[in-house]
């Protein structure tokens, strides 16, 4: 743990209410809600099935992060069990819901964002589409524009990593810093997606399994027809720069 996070789980006792200053307990506050509500979302996509998958979202202003639990159900997911952790993937001791232990790939989620600092949110699935392309260990070619608007070309596949250490966290930052995609398909395992908050690094994960289902089913029709780069890059500088605010699922 850095100094900053020994000092920051230290100051969280339990009872305390005012352990950090105002602001950051009013941030910690609306990312709890954010993230509970946002794990909804997975269900409603049909993204996740029984405990598995997970949304992460960053506090602004500190150097801390909420998190799923481990093994509760979705229809129990309330902001008062989402979990805080310090960056290193600790669970700060004392706050609402670190009885319990963080979701399994907190430590995957931490190295993003200890290593990405432009990253708000984190999410992982084992969505069926997105993980029949990582099973193939196959980047998802980039055939239609949804996917030049969303993502600006391929979904690229990151290496294949066992949980327990920061293998894939790395993998996944290796493989998406300098890439325009949110989106990588770890190997032989499934897809993290990432954004500028938790609901952007959501949508990421809905597109994704959109787009995965859709290539999949064209492709065993018959050969996929590739975008030009030209096309795509016209297509995802007007969507992202032009059309609207990237994640802005409204529009
Ligand atoms: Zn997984």
């Amino acid at each position: 743990m850095s100094d900053e996070a020994q000092r920051t789980a230290r100051a969280a006792t339990p009872g305390s209410a005012a352990a950090f200053a105002p602001e950051v307990e009013a941030a910690i506050a609306r990312v709890r809600n954010e993230v509970a509500r946002l794990h909804g979302e997975l269900v409603r996509y049909g993204l996740v099935v029984w405990t598995g998958g997970n949304v992460s979202g960053r506090v602004p202003g500190a150097e801390l992060f909420v998190i799923k639990p481990s093994g509760v159900s979705y229809d129990a997911l309330a902001p008062g069990n989402m979990i805080l952790c310090t960056l290193d993937g600790e669970v700060v001791p004392g706050t609402p819901g670190s009885e319990r232990g963080p979701s399994s790939d907190t430590a995957a989620h931490a190295y993003v964002y200890r290593n990405m600092p432009e990253v708000g949110g984190v999410v992982h699935t084992h969505s069926t589409f997105a993980v029949a392309w990582a099973a193939r260990g196959e980047a998802i070619p980039c055939a239609i524009t949804a996917m030049a608007d969303e993502f600006g070309g391929p979904i690229p596949v990151g290496p294949f990593a066992i949980i327990g250490d920061d293998s894939i966290g790395r993998g996944i930052v290796e493989t998406l810093t300098g890439h325009r995609s949110r989106a990588v398909l770890m190997q032989n395992h499934g897809p993290f997606t990432i954004g500028k908050d938790a609901k952007d690094a959501v949508k990421a994960a809905v597109m994704l399994e959109d787009v995965a289902r859709t290539v999949h089913h064209a492709r065993e029709a018959g050969p996929l027809i590739p975008l030009p780069q030209e096309s795509i890059d016209r297509l995802y500088d007007r969507y992202q720069n032009v059309y609207g605010q990237a994640g802005d699922v409204s529009r």
